[in-house]
């Protein structure tokens, strides 16, 4: 489905942007990983991504600076000579009731969730625009939607991913890129693993497929946002939460 495209997937090492990834790379599109410190597990994540027959790029960044961005983004082009796909999906918690929160928690989790996307956005859209076509993912999530207690600035930094989604879909458009949003429900990873038992059980009641997502779940949607049976889609968020916003 994706042969011949290269992706780029911000914080890619593992979790969601770890699975859409190899999913992109099983379907024969050139991968460039993005991560923060290097581990092993990395080295294990190149050779099964090459075991697919496809070529893959390692680049260290922060996606909250812009020059790292722009760094990303021309390491791709170096080694794969074009970039199709960009996948936002790099993000973090930092969980606090807004009357206890610290300034510096808020602007962490709006810097990566929402400027770092933004970044990435800025540095590959020239690069799409030259190649009259692209594709933009950013995984936003329901809390943007519907807010959660404890999570006011990550909700914001979804909610406002969004609007970025639904603007640059409107600006790139007549480019023949596309912009969409993924917004996960509860799936399991490490961002999820850290909540406490009982909450997750409370979740677990209000999701009517009764199961938490996996992170394959996710990455099915972006191959096919990815893909050209979604050409004719821009600006949307689709839903991949078992049902829990409806
Ligand atoms: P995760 O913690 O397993 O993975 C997050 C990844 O982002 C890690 O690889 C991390 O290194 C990377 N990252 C963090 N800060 C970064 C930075 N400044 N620059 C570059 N990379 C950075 O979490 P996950 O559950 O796989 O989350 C992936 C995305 O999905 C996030 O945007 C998250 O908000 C979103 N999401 C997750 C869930 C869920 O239930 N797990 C639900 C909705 C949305």
């Amino acid at each position: 489905m994706l042969k011949g495209k290269v992706a780029l997937i911000t914080g890619s090492a593992k979790g969601i942007g770890r699975e859409i990834a190899l999913k992109f790379a099983k379907e024969g599109a050139d991968v460039v990983i993005n991560y923060r410190s290097y581990s092993e597990n990395l080295k294990e994540l190149e050779n099964t991504i090459k075991s697919f027959g496809v070529d893959v790029l390692l680049v260290e960044g922060n996606v909250r600076n812009f020059e790292d961005a722009e760094r990303m983004v021309k390491s791709c082009i170096e080694k794969f000579g074009r970039l199709d796909i960009l996948v936002n999906n790099a993000g973090i918690t930092r969980d606090n009731l807004v009357l206890r929160m610290k300034l510096e928690e808020f602007d962490e989790v709006l810097d990566v969730n929402l400027k770092g996307a933004f970044n990435l956005i800025k540095a590959s859209l020239p690069i799409m625009i030259k190649q009259k076509s692209g594709r933009i993912i950013n995984i936003s999530s329901i809390i943007g939607i519907i807010g959660n207690v404890g999570q006011a600035n990550y909700a914001a930094s979804k909610a406002g991913l969004i609007g970025l989604t639904k603007s640059v879909a409107k600006e790139v458009a007549s480019k023949n890129i596309t912009v969409n949003a993924i917004a996960p429900g509860f799936i399991v990873t490490d961002m999820t693993d850290k909540l406490p038992e009982k909450i997750k059980e409370k979740m677990l009641d209000l999701i009517p497929l009764k199961r938490f997502g996996l992170c394959e779940d996710v990455a099915n949607v972006a191959l096919f946002l990815a893909s050209d049976m979604a050409s004719y889609i821009t600006g949307q968020v689709i839903n991949v939460d078992g049902g829990m916003v409806m």
